[in-house]
């Protein structure tokens, strides 16, 4: 494939970071990777991994004449970062970042920006519940949603760039504006991680449960709440922070519909409830149908979420 970036700087070293830089590596389409994170010891692990070709010891080093600098770190470290990039940014170069709020990320990086740079916000909807350096693999965003939320401002050939750097990730595009992109991801990955944190949290709370039944008993259904509740907590805590609105909106729902389920329990109403799943268990075959999962039946266990 040919080259769409000569040099592009990653801030932050973690899982998305990683696959980021394996993908791009695999599919020939950058120059060089240099990277930043704030620890010693994952900016060691980056460079003997091999996703970055160089790391630098300060984020205004590491974006010296990149092209594309993609912001890897959660959304509350967003702002900082975005002020210590900001003077040693390459003029016309291309700023994005891969945060799981928009409006918030917004907000809090674009008045930091200088004016000769375009910053064209996006998030790719793939993700494991695994963290850190060693997290990252080259496969995690084949086939999976890249949403990009491009800012009215934004120069048309900068963001069509951006489009085919994801691409070539592996990515499916679909281009929204910022606040649409919030209400979807509430109601896709966010409300539904919030749903799971509780469920766990309430088992571990029922003391009458023992820690082994719990654990023995789990692949009825609560294994896969597990997975999506060992999410990394710095990074759930920000999205949760950063898009309270649409999320309480959703979550809103979910209650209005938990307890009219409720009530269909306690009046042994079973014709509300078959419906009910019979229409649930449609969304799950469009999702399957869309190619988004598999029909295996350990479904959830070894593919990508979020
Ligand atoms: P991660 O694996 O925890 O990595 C975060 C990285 O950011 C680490 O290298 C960390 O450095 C670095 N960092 C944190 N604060 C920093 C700061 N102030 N300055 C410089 N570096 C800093 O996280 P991730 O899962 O890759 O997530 C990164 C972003 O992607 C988040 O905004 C998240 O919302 C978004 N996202 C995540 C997923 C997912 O499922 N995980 C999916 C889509 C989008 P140290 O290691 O040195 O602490």
């Amino acid at each position: 494939m040919t080259q769409i970036y000569d040099k592009v700087a990653l801030i932050g070293l973690g899982l998305i970071a990683g696959s980021i830089g394996y993908a791009a590596k695999r599919a020939g389409v950058v120059g060089q990777i240099s990277g930043y994170a704030r620890s010693g010891d994952t900016r060691a692990a980056a460079l003997e991994l091999g996703f970055v070709d160089t790391v630098a010891d300060s984020p205004a080093d590491a974006v010296r004449d990149a092209d594309l600098v993609i912001l890897c770190v959660p959304v509350g470290a967003m702002a900082q970062v975005a002020r210590q990039i900001a003077p040693a940014l390459k003029p016309g170069a291309t700023v994005s970042d891969v945060g799981s709020v928009k409006q918030a990320v917004v907000d809090a990086v674009l008045p930091h920006l200088p004016e000769n740079v375009e910053f064209v916000p996006a998030h790719p909807m793939a993700g494991t519940e695994h963290s850190g350096p060693h997290a990252g693999f080259a496969e995690l965003f084949e086939n999976r949603w890249c949403l990009i939320t491009p800012l009215p401002q934004n120069d048309p050939a900068a963001v069509a760039r951006l489009e085919d750097f994801w691409r070539a990730l592996g990515s499916q595009i679909e281009t929204m504006d910022v606040v649409h992109h919030d209400l979807v991801v509430a109601v896709t990955s966010h409300a539904p991680h919030l749903i799971a944190y509780t469920m766990v949290g309430v088992a571990d709370d029922m003391e009458r449960v023992s820690q082994t039944e719990v654990v023995n008993l789990s692949a009825a259904g609560f294994r896969d709440f597990t997975r999506i509740a060992a999410s990394d907590p710095t990074m759930w805590r920000d999205v949760f922070l950063n898009n309270r609105a649409a999320t309480l909106e959703i979550l809103g729902r979910f209650t209005e519909e938990l307890f009219a389920l409720q009530r269909a329990i306690r009046k042994g109403d079973g014709d509300k409830l078959f419906d009910y799943f019979t229409h649930t268990r449609a969304v799950r075959k469009s999702i399957i149908d869309a190619g988004q999962d598999t029909d295996a039946p350990d479904f959830g266990r070894s593919g990508a979420k979020e």
